[in-house]
């Protein structure tokens, strides 16, 4: 997003960004200068002790996805249910650190388990070909909830290893000769991740045009886009890239028991300076999470076994369900934002007004008929009050895809309200106005569902233009006839 806004350019930074291959090591990259920066996990700080030169801007999530993804339907509820299992994890024991730590702290060894090596098939688990799969909170689930799979997320997190991701960095020599890019770089790109997370909408259909290359559909993106930003604000926190010397050091000894680093960093250098960084109490940390005290290391002829007595307050890392809708690839090139609701990528009420403006003008000079339909989404509050703010919004901004998808080339959407939308049908009479939005009714009715399956349903008002009509007027009307849908019991469609 910070490319595609300007945000680099108008630092004065031409972006080249180059898509990760597999296998390809970040570090050269850096040090070789095909790259200025990169993005590593929290593995980049074994590179780091082993005296690479490297330098984190900042973390751009605060939590790793990383996890093992099981069926409901296996009988695996717990990490200690694994015993015996097929799991399969890559072999790079730098990159499965957290997932291995939270083996052994539930006393299971790599030998009580069945290790397969990696397929990156979700296929594999869906057809019970292995256990669990090394996954990401913020992919696989989404596919298994769209085939309607239960899942159950076993969470290095959740275990007291609350690794970072997706760490930006460069070499502390490239930071020396390019002191102002740096600084001008890391400042963009955190605006570009704020924009992001402010517009999911809009970020996953740019996504979804341009950068798709692994054809995610962008109900996935969308859904993506709302875990990301889970994992990218630690609680309480604002701000995004925070890097924290505590849980740093947590990291660190983590890698240490597991014989991956054998002396300290020092964190002073290792972290940029201008990481937008907050010191977190460590008191208040641990209250805020979980409690976990190092008990012991076991090291027995070359085995390895942490055990890390945990006083976790579970809490399961909310990959939010999203909701499951097909959509088309419908996508509005409008230039001025400030017709745009930044939230669900609509055009806004100040959109709608012109364009009632001008089908009234047609009308009056030509007679060309249009029809409009108001919607209103019911019990709003109550989805806001169980599942909260976000998940509110996940379902205006899934609402609308829906709708776009049901409407015609000549049919325009505008949010107009908080969770109220107007649908103007040019040149349409009212037969085919009802047509359309008595099917987005029944789509919304079938296909909108959140957590826990509920359903989410919307009440419809539609009218025709009419003789002498002002756009109060034309208003009005169709208000009181959403008004109407409502009181006759909602989720129906009134004319
Ligand atoms: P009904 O339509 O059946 O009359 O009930 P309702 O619960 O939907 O009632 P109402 O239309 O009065 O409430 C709308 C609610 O929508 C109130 C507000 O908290 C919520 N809302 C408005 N804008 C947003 C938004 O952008 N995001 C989220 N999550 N909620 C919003
Ligand atoms: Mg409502
Ligand atoms: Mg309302």
């Amino acid at each position: 997003m910070a490319k595609e806004l300007g945000y680099y350019k108008e630092a004065g930074i031409d972006l080249n960004i180059k898509e990760f291959e597999y296998g390809t090591d970040l570090y050269s990259t850096i040090k070789n200068k095909e790259a200025d920066f990169a993005i590593g996990r929290s593995s980049i700080l074994i590179d780091r002790a082993q005296g690479k030169d490297i330098v984190a801007l900042g973390a751009m999530f605060q939590h790793s996805p990383l996890m093992l993804l099981v069926r409901s339907d296996s009988g695996i509820s717990k990490v200690k249910d694994l015993k015996n299992k097929r799991v399969m994890i890559t072999d790079d024991a730098k990159d499965t650190a957290s997932i291995v730590a939270m083996l052994n702290a539930n006393d299971l060894k790599l030998e009580d388990i069945k290790i397969q090596e990696h397929s990156f098939n979700l296929d594999d688990l869906i057809n019970k070909k292995t256990d669990a799969m090394a996954s990401y909170t913020s992919n696989e689930p989404i596919r298994l909830q769209s085939k309607n799979i239960d899942y159950k997320i076993l969470h290095p997190k959740d275990n007291g290893f609350d690794f970072y991701s997706d760490i930006l960095f460069t070499s502390s020599s490239f930071i020396a000769d390019n002191e102002k890019l740096s600084e001008a770089f890391y400042d963009a790109t955190i605006k570009g991740w704020e924009y992001a997370f402010n517009n999911i909408g809009r970020s996953a259909e740019i996504i979804h045009n341009k950068y798709n290359s692994q054809n995610k559909s962008l109900v996935h993106l969308v859904a993506e886009g709302e875990i990301l930003r889970n994992l990218a604000y630690h609680e309480g926190s604002t701000n995004i890239g925070c890097l924290d010397k505590n849980r740093l050091q947590n990291i660190i000894n983590v890698y240490k028991v597991m014989g991956l680093i054998d002396k300290d960093i020092d964190l002073d250098k290792f972290i940029y300076k201008h990481n937008h960084h907050e010191e977190i109490l460590v008191a208040l940390y641990h209250n805020d999470i979980y409690l976990y005290i190092v008990i012991g290391i076991l090291a027995l002829a070359g085995l390895l076994s942490i055990i890390f007595y945990l006083s976790v307050k579970t809490k399961w890392l909310h990959t939010r369900k999203s909701l499951e809708i097909e959509i088309d690839n419908k996508t509005h090139q409008i230039e001025d934002m400030t017709y745009i609701d930044s939230l669900t990528n609509s055009m806004n009420r100040r959109a709608y007004n012109i364009k009632i403006e001008e089908l009234l003008s047609l009308y009056s000079r030509y007679n060309t008929v249009f029809s409009i339909a108001m919607l209103d989404i019911d019990d709003f509050k109550k989805i806001n009050d169980e599942y909260g703010h976000r998940v509110g919004d996940n379902v205006l901004i899934n609402i609308v895809l829906l709708i776009k998808s049901e409407i015609r080339q000549n049919d325009f959407l505008y949010r107009i309200g908080g969770e109220e939308f107007v649908i103007l049908f040019a040149q349409t009479s009212i037969h085919e106005a009802i047509i359309v939005s008595e099917k987005i009714r029944q789509s919304v009715e079938a296909e909108l569902k959140t957590i826990k399956s509920k359903t989410i349903t919307v009440s419809i008002g539609v009218s025709e233009v009419m003789q002498n009509d002002t756009e109060n007027e034309i208003f009005t009307r169709v208000d009181r006839l959403l008004y109407k849908s409502k009181t006759n019991g909602k989720n129906q469609l009134t004319y």
